[in-house]
């Protein structure tokens, strides 16, 4: 079955967000709206249907900012801060629907949401309202949610584990340092990618701007978008560098993938 997928760019930016508390470079003073980076999303949506890629500690001004109306699954990439804090603010979402949100990530990545969320979890009656959610672990099997497979992919981030997310010929990666090959194979044929660039520096845990368009390069995708960019980045004197069907992306940015089932 065809579907017309939509990609909004809830968040751009690194874990610390961009401008950066307390920092006065010209990026972080840029009036370039391009340059003002919330923390790392995206939410997929089709007919009539939102799956959102991580809830950030800025979750609650995207939904807004996004005119966000309704949410039918989360998918987590791993269990970093900048990936979960904004959990609680789906609860409104709750209110809209009788059934739980189900939230979907790795084993460990569950496991850490139970932990740094222990109250969501406490079996006891709460007087206070909590998020209705309800877990679901995934291994290497794709996620089918309406339609589109979402198919969980490792990658290393350091020495730790994220997985992006393949979904008809899109493909969603946040947060590694490096792509496994078992992963690269699965990254043929795309017309959209989104891939981890920090900056130019490399850094222990996040790709870079260079090793990022090798993988471009490599993988041929008809379009890239580069995201989880800190504030070392000027929008637009980065984007003029760029091959033309290689983007940042920004907040607020819409993509429209079509895809057959
Ligand atoms: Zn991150
Ligand atoms: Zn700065
Ligand atoms: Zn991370």
């Amino acid at each position: 079955m065809h579907h017309r997928l939509t990609i909004t760019v809830l968040g751009s930016g690194t874990s610390v967000g961009v401008p950066t508390i307390g920092c006065a470079c010209e990026v972080c003073l840029s009036s370039d709206p391009r340059d003002r980076r919330l923390r790392p999303s995206v939410l997929v949506s089709w007919d009539g249907h939102n799956v959102l890629i991580d809830t950030t500690p800025d979750f609650r001004q995207q939904a807004l900012r996004a005119a966000i109306r309704q949410l039918d699954a989360v998918l987590y990439t791993h269990g970093h801060a900048d990936h979960i804090l904004g959990l609680d603010d789906i609860r409104p979402f709750n209110f809209h629907r009788a059934e739980p949100i189900p939230v979907y990530g790795s084993g460990p990545t569950i496991e850490h949401l139970r932990r740094t969320f222990s109250y969501i979890f406490d079996p006891h009656r709460s007087e206070s309202s909590r998020p209705k959610i309800e877990t679901r672990v995934f291994d290497h099997q794709a996620v089918e949610l309406f339609g589109i497979a979402f198919e969980p992919l490792p990658l290393a981030h350091g020495t730790g584990r994220t997985y992006g997310f393949r979904f008809g010929s899109a493909a969603y990666l946040t947060d590694h340092s490096e792509i496994p090959a078992e992963t690269l194979e699965r990254l043929q044929g795309l017309d959209v990618l989104f891939l981890d660039a920090l900056r130019h520096r490399p850094h222990p845990t996040h790709s870079t701007i260079g090793k990022a368009l090798a993988h471009v390069e490599q993988l041929k995708p008809k379009r890239a978008f580069f995201t989880h960019i800190c504030h070392e980045v000027m929008h637009a004197a980065v984007e003029r560098e760029l091959p033309p069907h290689v983007h940042l992306a920004y907040d607020g940015l819409e993509i429209t993938v079509e895809t057959g089932g």
